[in-house]
């Protein structure tokens, strides 16, 4: 039986007795688990409980028995929503669409991020790594592929302008992934926002870098239309350097960089001047604009020639499979590494080895090779003993004798990027904030965004004074009672089917979208499959009975107030 009193303890620590009518009752069989609920909880009386999913049988599921031990450790450490570096619950829209609340399912996304459909397209998905299906079952559940379903199966989401209610403003410099989820965030948080661009138009790294064959060009104007829409001002063609800089601070309450990594890093060999080498970032801003930037003038791509590409992170991989639409007779990547280590994402290497590259790991470029100004080839030897630094140099032994040369009407450079340094200047101001690839070497697009995210929350902290909540801090996951128990068993009948893809000739022929999107039939396949893993569960001990979380539940039904003398009735 609940009592009447509840503690509740304060931001200077101290405690006061709080004489409540009711506490909140969570239905853990309609819970969807967005969690939306525990981030609003003021008392932090709710926590997010997973469910074991029982894998003691070795021939009950395609993947191994395993001991008591270790499937309640797995079940326990693992949950899609504790991957998701945004802090979405993608358990609450797979199971929101489930229910065919398509806004619902939506708005939740939206809310963390104004990039649903994007993600859609080009998120590389950690939360699929930690999908207790996948871990334990069979394969983990097409989040990223239901989330590019939801972004198509809407009408245009409704955008509210975002409300003005703090004097202070922000300017942010840079409109790629980080700057956009910073400005979001900041706007929803009642700040005016000025965001900043050299180029005419907002993306960044979406709409230069990556390629439209993995993200067409209107899904990144329509989210970043959204945000226009609601009120976020833009300046573009307005390059910012440390006289504009100036002024902003003196404009602005704080100013976040976020302008990337636009700098490409070169790998000045033996050879290096020769025509036709080119960085990966020239390259795909050329494949992505159809402009003319080569560095030599009058230059252009050798059609059915032989072009290779130094590097085989995401980057690399997606200029070699540019330079396959662009009519390149051989292709060739020539990376350091070797297998695992490559840094693309194996499925990122698999499409490409499908669509005619040929990966050549562990070996090492030492002289571009030609006669002047004309580059024909590139001088190669095996690597060994490979290691990188924290910041991705790499450093290694090479093989005496295994020299060899192939052929290259040109060359892609694609080993990194680097910032401007001209924001070194800038490290220790207190109004002045990084966020995305300007601060670290990860280029994937929803690292870019949660980076962004926390650099919002900073922001706040600095403006407001108040104390920083880092929002995946909150995302802790604890075992539900044995009696939630999942059967795999009772799940099998729900197959695993792949997400369609556009036939090899058809994609290198053109720049259509290769991963194709899910119809009704198979999103309801794919949403069937999941095992509905986790669920939200109210201490009624520390719950005070305001019912804020009643009222922000996307589901409805879930949570019922249970008054506190007549309980038993109630319930
Ligand atoms: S089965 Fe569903 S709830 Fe469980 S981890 Fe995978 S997506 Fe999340
Ligand atoms: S109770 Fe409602 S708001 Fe809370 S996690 Fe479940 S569905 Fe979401």
């Amino acid at each position: 039986m609940a009592n009447h009193n509840v503690k509740i303890k304060i931001s200077d620590g101290s405690e006061f007795a709080l004489d409540r009518l009711a506490y909140a009752w969570i239905d853990a069989k309609e819970c969807v688990n967005c969690g939306v609920c525990r981030e609003y909880c003021p008392v932090e009386a709710i926590s997010e409980q997973q469910r074991e999913v029982c894998r003691i049988c070795p021939g009950c599921a395609t993947k191994p028995g395993l001991t008591f031990d270790e499937m309640s450790t797995v079940s326990a450490e693992h949950a899609c929503t504790i991957g998701c570096p945004l802090g979405i619950s993608p358990q609450g829209y797979i199971n929101l669409i489930k229910a065919g609340m398509y806004e619902e399912a939506y708005k939740l996304i939206w809310e963390k991020t104004p990039f649903p459909a994007v993600l859609g397209y080009v998120c590389h998905h950690p939360c699929e790594a930690e999908c207790k299906r996948g871990l334990l079952i069979d394969e983990p559940i097409k989040i990223r592929a239901l989330k590019k379903y939801l972004s198509t199966v809407l009408p245009l989401p409704k955008q509210n302008e975002y409300p003005v209610v703090n004097e202070e403003t922000v300017a942010i410099i840079g409109a790629g992934p980080a700057g956009l989820s910073a400005a979001h965030d900041l706007a929803q948080l009642g700040y005016e926002v000025t965001v900043f661009d050299a180029a005419n138009e907002a993306g960044g790294m979406l709409i230069r870098g990556i390629p439209m064959f993995r993200l067409p060009r209107e899904i990144v104007r329509h989210e970043v239309d959204a945000l226009e829409r609601g009120g976020i001002n833009f300046e573009f063609g307005k390059f910012i350097g440390p006289k504009q800089m100036e002024n902003l601070l003196e404009e602005y309450d704080a100013v976040l960089v976020a302008t990337g990594t636009p700098k490409a890093k070169l790998l000045k060999i033996e050879g290096w001047g020769l025509e036709g080498i080119y960085s990966a970032v020239d390259f795909m801003e050329r494949f992505n604009t159809d402009s003319e930037l080569w560095r030599h003038p009058g230059q252009e791509f050798v059609e059915n020639g032989e072009i290779v590409i130094i590097g085989c992170g995401s980057v690399g991989i997606d200029a070699a499979r540019a330079a396959v639409r662009y009519g390149a007779k051989n292709v060739t990547v020539v990376c350091m590494e070797c297998g695992d280590q490559i840094p693309a994402h194996d499925w990122e290497v698999e499409e490409a080895l499908k669509e005619g590259v040929v990966i050549m790991d562990g070996w090492k470029p030492i002289r571009f090779i030609g006669e002047q100004p004309k580059l024909s080839g590139v001088e190669i030897i095996q690597a060994e003993d490979l290691t990188k630094d924290e910041n991705g140099n790499i450093t290694c032994k090479t093989i005496p004798g295994t020299e060899r040369i192939i052929k290259a009407d040109m060359v892609i450079e694609a080993i990194g990027q680097k910032a401007d340094e001209v924001w070194d200047a800038y490290g220790n101001s207190d109004k002045v904030f990084f966020a995305g690839d300007i601060q670290s070497n990860d280029v994937s697009v929803v690292n870019a965004m949660a980076a962004g995210k926390y650099a919002a929350l900073q922001i706040d902290g600095m403006l407001q004074g108040g104390q920083l909540k880092d929002p995946m801090g909150l995302r802790t996951i604890h075992k539900a009672p044995i009696e939630e128990k999942i059967y795999p068993a009772t799940r099998l009948k729900n197959k695993f089917h792949p997400t369609p893809s556009l036939d090899i000739e058809d994609r290198i022929n053109s720049s259509e979208e290769v991963e194709l999107v899910l119809n009704d039939t198979e999103a309801l396949a794919e949403v069937n499959r999941c095992l509905e893993c986790g669920y939200q569960h109210v201490d009624s001990d520390k719950c005070i009975g305001c019912g804020i979380c009643q009222k922000v539940c996307p589901k409805g039904g879930v949570i019922k107030m249970i008054r506190v003398e007549k309980e038993a009735e109630q319930k």
